[in-house]
């Protein structure tokens, strides 16, 4: 394909800011093309460069790819400092992202490095991962993070004939603690909230949560059928419901409203499995809040 060609020419002003490059599909995570000058792997899956055997949990061209914009990461791979700038493009009406990536691991300066070299760079990488999959607020996974994630644990249950339980929780009535007590007040239940929900979730490999949008989480069940997702949410709705959350001479009471979908092995998608728990959590909100529908 001539197209790598054409857009090194046009980046060709850029030069020092790559020292490879290559273009990818992120949806089957193949590699249309590459000039790779440095790098060790230059087939098979875009991933592999980072030997990791699995598809990036910080995938940054998946981000390129669907919010169609640049994004950035740094890796740390092989005692080296890779920084991969992704950005989208569109070939033949075809999607694709153009991948730069360059070793800065002479160029850039990490402060407190007086300790052992290697555990800093992988603690200040870490805390940049950890960043870009987490929701600033709640400290729970961001959206990115549930596009990305869902999608694998419903295809491993369809593999595994085990069943992944999608459970959307829901605020009662959030818009009243805004208007009573005020946003910081309303960012301050959202957080406590959240770190509530996480106490019922098991190791991360299982169960995990997800902030899907402004007062609306996503709990995600691996190996846990209907029974079990249903017994996780009456647990959490109660706890909810007795909690007080205290701020100073402030006592707040709140209700959360749950629906749950169990794919029991189904093959299905993450968007119908969303829909389906969607569905359900508005029913428990008609017949009115603080309930569990599945
Ligand atoms: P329902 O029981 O039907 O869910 O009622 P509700 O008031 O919770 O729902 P509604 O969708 O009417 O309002 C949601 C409110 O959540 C409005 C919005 O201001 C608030 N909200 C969303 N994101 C945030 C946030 O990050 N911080 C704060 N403080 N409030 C938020
Ligand atoms: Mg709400
Ligand atoms: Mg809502």
């Amino acid at each position: 394909m001539d197209a790598l060609r054409e857009v090194k020419e046009r980046l060709s002003i850029f030069k020092n800011l790559y020292d490879s490059i290559r273009l990818v599909n992120p949806i089957n995570d193949s590699i249309i093309n590459h000039e790779c000058e440095n790098l060790s792997v230059k087939s098979g899956f875009c991933y592999d460069i980072w030997k990791r055997n699995e598809r990036c949990e910080n995938c940054i061209s998946r981000v390129a790819y669907d919010k169609e914009e640049t994004a950035v990461k740094i890796e740390y791979s092989e005692g080296k400092i890779i920084l991969v700038i992704a950005s989208p493009l569109i070939i033949k009406n075809n999607k694709y992202v153009i991948e730069m990536i360059k070793d800065v691991s002479q160029n850039g300066r990490i402060s407190n490095m007086d300790t052992n070299y290697e555990e800093s760079v992988l603690g200040f990488l870490n805390v940049i991962k950890e960043r870009t999959v987490k929701d600033e607020l709640t400290d729970v996974y961001n959206k990115a993070y549930i596009n990305e994630r869902l999608p694998k644990d419903l295809r491993i249950s369809v593999n595994e004939n085990l069943s992944t339980s999608v459970v959307m929780i829901d605020l009662d009535y959030f818009k009243n603690i805004n208007d009573t007590y005020g946003h910081v007040i309303g960012d301050k239940v959202l957080r406590d909230f959240a770190a509530i929900v996480k106490n019922y979730t098991r190791s991360d490999s299982m169960d995990w949560i997800g902030r899907y949008g402004g007062e609306e989480f996503i709990l995600v069940l691996n190996n846990a059928d209907e029974d079990i997702a249903q017994n996780i949410a009456e647990r959490i709705r109660k706890r909810i419901n007795d909690n007080i959350f205290k701020y100073d001479d402030v006592e707040i009471r709140i209700t959360c409203s749950l629906g749950i979908y169990s794919s029991n092995g189904k093959d299905i998608n993450m968007d119908d499995a969303v829909e389906k728990a969607d569905k359900n959590l508005y029913k428990a909100k008609a017949s009115g809040r603080n309930k569990i529908v599945n």
